[in-house]
């Protein structure tokens, strides 16, 4: 069983041509409200691959709070871990897709921010009972600590997306099993500028002398970097037309959660993960956007 801690949000999608500049108003193509938030996707990610997934989170006594329990539901998530918080509005995503697939992203956090220590101290059993716990940045740092630290110490793999991108202080690294950042993430993670290859090994290099075991840095549609203390392995992206980038990452941690738990060597999660991550690319959307198993395999015997 996979419990993945983190945020739910309303994501509010408008299509462009093309992102406006400050102080223009210009007409878009379309809007959807899609189901999002980087803990949701993940979590839902997980269900779609076919794994048993908890999610540990926060939504407000609204209708996007109901909305987003009933899509994670649908999918196959257990929602029960997850409070309604009074007085809070849900977290929202206001987010801008030009026609290049570019996205530009405001979060106005809302629930997510109310996801303390006490919560998860609350449902310590679910961490006890699972096998993988994994978490993100969109929800208090204190809570994401504790979390990791308290699933390390009971002996279970931690994943952590440092996302989005913050500095992060020793101990939590200390604790961190996995570490999926995209180049961003990294750069600010190691305080280091990565502009090639060189750059990306010392700049994971700073994070693996902090006690990270295993990094996966993930690079869009140049795929993604193996690095640990016995070596580096790249693995290239499928090539495929990308309609819309959003949560590919979420779908990528996601899968490597299931891969991991079905007792998958990285060689064989990594590609399955890639796989997830172009899949989800070609379609519109965050959760809407996260395949299938039977999908991913039939896209991997091609
Ligand atoms: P994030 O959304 O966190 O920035 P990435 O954009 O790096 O994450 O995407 C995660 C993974 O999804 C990549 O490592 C790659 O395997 C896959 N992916 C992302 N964008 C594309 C793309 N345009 N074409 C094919 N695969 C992609």
């Amino acid at each position: 069983m996979i419990v993945v801690v983190g945020s739910l949000n309303m994501d509010l999608v408008t299509y462009t041509n093309r992102m406006p500049v400050i102080g223009e108003t210009i007409i878009g193509k379309s809007f959807k409200q899609i189901p999002g938030g980087k803990g949701a996707n993940q979590a839902d990610a997980i269900a779609k691959l076919g794994s048993t997934v908890r999610m540990i989170g926060c939504v407000g006594e609204d209708v996007m709070g109901e909305t987003l329990l009933e899509s994670l539901y649908k999918d196959g998530v257990d929602i029960s871990m997850v409070k309604r918080v009074k007085g809070v509005a849900t977290g929202i995503a206001s987010i801008t897709v030009d026609s290049s697939a570019n996205n530009s992203i405001i979060v106005v956090p809302g629930a997510n921010n109310m996801l303390s220590i006490e919560d998860i101290k609350e449902y310590e059993q679910a961490i006890q009972d699972s096998d993988i716990v994994v978490a993100q940045l969109e929800v208090p740092i204190e809570t994401v600590k504790y979390v990791i630290k308290s699933a390390k110490l009971k002996g279970k793999i931690t994943i952590l997306n440092p996302a989005p991108a913050a500095e992060l202080d020793d101990d939590l690294l200390s604790y961190v099993d996995i570490l999926i950042p995209n180049k961003t993430e990294l750069e600010l993670l190691s305080g280091l500028q990565v502009s090639d290859d060189n750059d990306l090994y010392h700049a994971t290099q700073v994070l693996l002398n902090k006690g990270v075991r295993d990094l996966i840095v993930t690079l869009g549609s140049k795929g993604c970097v193996h690095i640990n203390n016995s070596g580096t392995r790249v693995y290239p992206a499928y090539k495929v037309q990308a309609i819309d980038t959003t949560a590919a990452g979420d779908s990528f941690i996601g899968a490597i959660a299931v891969g991991l738990s079905e007792g998958m060597s990285y060689e064989q999660v990594i590609p399955f993960a890639t796989a997830v991550g172009a899949l989800t690319v070609t379609k519109e959307g965050a959760q809407s956007s996260m395949p299938l198993r039977s999908e991913v395999e039939a896209f991997t015997r091609k």
